[in-house]
């Protein structure tokens, strides 16, 4: 009854996977039937946007490509650039057999920061600040909207991280050390992907529409809790500890129905993350329930070995079956096609677990509707840098500066500052630069210093906020004749810490690097001053403070500057309080809140507010 030909089966039989009106699960079953192994095996692919073309994605049947950190076609490439190239490669998938579309990720982790002129959000350790879960998921919706508009349908992004160290260089990724601010923010997801709609269901995957990109919850588990904060190391940890501290935050991320899950360096007790079936399969799909993808990081698996790629197929089998979906491989994809491919058909991986992948894969990308649509918008170009957008920017930076000091004497505060003064000092390294204030994951994968991208810097968005009378003086680093042979009404210094990411941010002193220091010592000598600390953490700052008239902690605001005008001259109150511990010296650290020997300098919760002054 079984029998009959080919012609006959396609002449009876609709392609009902590509048929919209049909139920997901069964879209799902009828594709995965038609599948050949190499065809699954491809889906499993995530390769590097400089090594992808349309010929190896239709060759390979690549089921997904990456924008690494800064990879991008061209520095000031137009939207409309990146999107002929996504569609570019998009067409390759396209003309496969079964015509599978393929799925482009990007570090979309403060916007759609690779690309020139988009707006640059202030990074996750300023946005923990306002703890404003509407104002998150705002920032989510545009950045879906900025990615988009470069042809792009998947971030990765949030990361949930749980920083207990700030010596790690990605302290500022993570939106606090408390994990129930983390747990909120975890609002990004509806942002970015829309909300589960009342008749959809907690747990599974949803992203809606055209409009909308597939968010990752980045790194499980335990990235932020490693020994001394030393990125992609161990992180020793109760059980107790690790499902208080770093786990809920993907709960929430599971329910609000992201679609996929990125996997960290970092081991937990010893045990790679890249290999943990128990972690992976029986807790986050099994338990948790789970229902979207769950993807390697960069090379991920190569470190499963030490050295790292030493045994590529045992890299391979170890992180398949420890649950691992899809294998962001990104340069050496032929040899892991045919590594996986030795090992399904050898039997060391079951076609049950490589079907597992392949549906999770294959769910996500029905439910973005990329068989219906898959081909960029043009006309979405227009959100990138929209003024709409960087409105939103500047509301979030307002929210999230944080006012340590004000006034030598409380009775004395020096802010807001007078927008009427006769001459002022701006200095500091930070004041008229873009790429310092936006800090790393910005046009480079480490960012850099310079005008590396559109924005407002903060010495511009002083200049636009205080009277036309002011005269602003902007000094870099004035010497003591000059600070001597002036008389100032007051001087605002904007310094701070370099752009970095990942293991390059790591850093066991945290100091402020010079000239940042003399430049707080002599002006703030010399004329009553503020100091805006631009840092991606809470930096060694207690042997200044006494020299300092007020101190904001402004993190890494990103390209609206004008944020930081708006609140120092009173537009608009601080209303930001820590959401992290900031220490006196490195050597009390780890110190988080709750801890039983607990010094801070401030201590997490505090930040003094004022309110806004009323325009006469
Ligand atoms: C980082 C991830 C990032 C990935 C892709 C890795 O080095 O750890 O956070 O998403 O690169 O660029």
């Amino acid at each position: 009854v079984m029998c009959c030909c080919w012609a006959t089966i396609a002449a009876s039989e609709s392609m009902k996977y590509k048929d919209p009106k049909q139920p997901i699960n069964v879209r799902i079953k009828d594709l995965l039937n038609r599948m050949t192994l190499e065809e699954k095996i491809g889906q499993m692919t995530q390769i590097e946007r400089s090594v992808a073309s349309a010929d190896v994605m239709q060759k390979y049947f690549i089921g997904s490509i990456l924008s690494g950190g800064g990879s991008v076609p061209a520095k000031e490439a137009s939207p409309k650039t990146w999107i002929d190239m996504v569609n570019g490669f998009q067409k390759g998938s396209l003309a496969t057999r079964l015509g599978i579309p393929m799925i482009y990720g990007i570090d979309a982790v403060h916007g759609n920061n690779n690309v020139y002129k988009a707006t640059i959000f202030p990074h996750n350790i300023g946005l923990g600040v306002t703890r404003d879960p509407e104002l998150i998921k705002k920032i989510g919706a545009a950045t879906a909207l900025e990615v988009r508009a470069t042809g792009i349908n998947y971030a990765f992004a949030p990361c949930i991280a749980v920083c207990r160290d700030p010596r790690w260089g990605r302290c500022y990724e993570s939106y606090s050390e408390d994990p129930a601010i983390v747990r909120k923010m975890t609002e990004l997801i509806p942002g970015l992907q829309g909300d589960i709609p009342a008749n959809g269901r907690k747990g599974v995957p949803f992203v809606g529409g055209k409009e909308k990109v597939a968010a990752c919850a980045k790194h499980f588990v335990g990235d932020g809790g490693t020994t001394k904060g030393i990125n992609e190391n161990n992180t020793v940890i109760t059980p107790h500890g690790l499902f208080s501290i770093h786990m809920p935050a993907y709960y929430d991320s599971v329910l609000k129905g992201v679609a996929t899950v990125m996997i960290s360096y970092s081991s937990v007790n010893g045990v790679g993350m890249h290999g943990d079936h128990q972690l992976v399969t029986t807790f986050l799909k099994n338990t948790v329930k789970f229902r979207g993808f769950v993807i390697s990081d960069w090379q991920g698996i190569d470190r499963l070995t030490d050295p790292p790629h030493a045994n590529y197929t045992l890299s391979i089998l170890r992180s398949v079956e420890a649950g691992l979906d899809m294998i962001m491989v990104p340069y050496n994809y032929t040899e892991f096609i045919d590594g996986l491919s030795y090992l399904v058909k050898n039997k060391f991986i079951p076609m049950s677990r490589i079907d597992d992948a392949v549906k999770r894969i294959l769910r996500v990308k029905f439910v973005m509707g990329l068989f219906e649509n898959p081909l960029a918008d043009r006309t979405m170009v227009k959100h990138l840098g929209s003024h709409k957008h960087r409105e939103l920017a500047r509301e979030a930076v307002r929210k999230s500066l944080v006012l340590l000091k004000n006034g030598k004497t409380a009775h004395k505060p020096l802010l807001p500052l007078p927008k009427k003064s006769i001459k002022i000092l701006v200095s500091g390294t930070h004041a008229d630069d873009i790429g310092n204030q936006c800090g790393g994951w910005t046009i480079e994968w480490h960012g850099q210093s310079g005008n590396i991208t559109v924005g407002t810097t903060i010495l511009s968005a002083i200049k636009n906020t205080v009277d036309p009378s002011t005269e602003v003086v902007y000094q870099e680093n004035p010497t003591r004749e000059f600070l001597k042979s002036n008389k100032f009404s007051y001087a605002i210094v904007v310094t701070g810490e370099y752009p970095y990411s990942e293991t390059v941010g790591d850093n066991l002193n945290l100091t402020i690097p010079e000239p940042g220091p003399t430049t707080i010592t002599n002006v703030c000598g010399a004329v009553k001053c503020v100091v805006v600390l631009i840092s991606g953490r809470p930096v060694v700052i207690e042997p200044y403070v006494s020299k300092m008239d007020a101190l904001v902690a402004a993190w890494l605001p990103g390209s609206e500057g004008q944020g930081v005008a708006d609140v120092l001259y009173g537009d608009y109150g601080f209303t930001g309080k820590l959401a992290r511990t900031w220490f006196k010296t490195v050597d009390q650290l780890p110190m988080n809140v709750g801890d039983t020997h607990y010094d801070p300098l401030y201590p997490f919760g505090f930040g003094i507010t004022t309110e806004p002054v009323k325009s006469s």
